[in-house]
C-alpha cells in the first residue's frame, strides 16, 4: 500500500488531492494548519469510507513541526512514496507595499516548505528506489501577475525547484513534476471581485475556472506508477490561459 502526504489538505486544491489519493487506496496523511474543523471533517470523511489516513498539523514553513510530522507519518505507514508539496499562501499588493516581513512569509511557506518536507520525506523514496513528488506552482509562476511579485517569484522557485531535484533523483527512481494551475475556485480566490472573475474566464480558452479536482486529477497521475517516464516537468492545468 503506498503511502501520500499532502501537505495543505484542509482546503481547496490539497483536500481534493487528499481525498482522490483515498479513494484509489493510498494511505493519505493529511497536513493543516490553522484550519482543524475543515480538515478533522475530511478525514473523518475518507476514514469512514475505508481509507487508512493520518491527520497531522504541522506548519511546514518550520522544520521542528514538519520532523515531527515525519515521526507520525513513519510510525503509522512507515515512511511515504508520494509527496505533494501543496500547501501555499497568496497575498495581493503593490510591489512598493510589500515589506521584508511579508517577502520572507511568502518564501518560507511556498518554497521553504517544499525544501524542509522533500528532505523530510526524500530519504524512504531513495531507500525504495521509487518516490513521486508532486509540486504545486502556479500560472502566475511563468507568466508574472501584477500587484503579486512575492507570489510570482516564490511560486517561479518551485520551477526551479522541480527541475534541479529531478535531475538527481531521477537515477534513483523518483519523479519530480510541478502543476501550474490556473485559476482555481477555492478560498485563495474568494475575494476576487466579479469583472475580474469573468475578465480572467474570458481570457481562458475553456471558458470557465478550474475546480480542485481539475488539478487533483492531474496529480493523481503523476502519482501513479503510469506517469514512471515523466520527470522534471511543470505542466500546466488552466484551461488554456497560457
Ligand atoms: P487555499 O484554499 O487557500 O488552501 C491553502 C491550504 O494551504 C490550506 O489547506 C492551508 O491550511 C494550507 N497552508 C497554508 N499555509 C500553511 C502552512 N504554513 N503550513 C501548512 N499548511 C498551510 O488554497 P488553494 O487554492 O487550495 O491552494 C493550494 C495550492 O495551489 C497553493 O500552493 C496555491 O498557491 C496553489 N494555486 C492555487 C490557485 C488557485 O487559483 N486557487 C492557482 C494556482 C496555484 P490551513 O488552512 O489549515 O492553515
Amino acid at each position: 500500500m503506498r503511502t501520500a502526504v499532502v501537505t495543505g489538505a484542509s482546503r481547496g486544491i490539497g483536500a481534493a488531492i487528499a481525498e482522490g489519493f483515498a479513494d484509489v487506496g493510498y494511505n493519505v496523511v493529511i497536513n493543516y494548519n490553522q484550519s482543524p474543523a475543515p480538515a478533522f471533517s475530511l478525514a473523518d470523511r475518507l476514514s469512514a469510507s475505508g481509507a487508512a489516513v493520518l491527520l497531522c498539523k504541522a506548519d511546514v514553513s518550520v522544520q521542528a513541526e514538519v520532523e515531527a510530522m515525519l515521526s507520525a507519518a513513519a510510525e503509522k505507514f512507515g515512511g511515504a512514496d508520494i509527496l505533494v508539496n501543496n500547501a501555499g499562501i497568496a497575498e495581493q499588493a503593490l510591489f512598493s507595499d510589500i515589506s521584508e516581513a511579508m517577502w520572507d512569509r511568502m518564501f518560507d511557506v511556498n518554497i521553504k516548505s517544499m525544501f524542509l518536507c522533500t528532505k523530510a520525506f526524500l530519504p524512504f523514496m531513495l531507500s525504495r528506489k521509487y518516490g513521486r513528488i508532486i509540486n504545486i506552482s502556479s500560472m502566475w509562476g511563468i507568466c508574472g501577475a501584477s500587484m503579486e511579485v512575492h507570489y510570482s517569484a516564490s511560486k517561479a522557485a518551485v520551477t526551479g525547484f522541480t527541475k534541479a531535484l529531478a535531475k538527481e533523483t531521477g537515477p534513483s527512481g523518483v519523479t519530480v513534476n510541478c502543476i501550474a494551475p490556473g485559476l482555481v475556485a477555492t478560498d485563495m480566490n474568494k475575494d476576487i471581485d466579479e469583472s475580474t472573475l469573468n475578465g480572467l474566464i474570458t481570457q481562458t480558452p475553456l471558458n470557465r475556472i478550474g475546480t480542485p479536482e481539475d488539478i487533483a486529477n492531474l496529480a493523481l497521475f503523476l502519482a501513479s506508477e503510469k506517469s514512471g517516464f515523466i520527470t522534471g516537468q511543470i505542466i500546466s492545468a488552466d484551461g488554456g490561459f497560457l
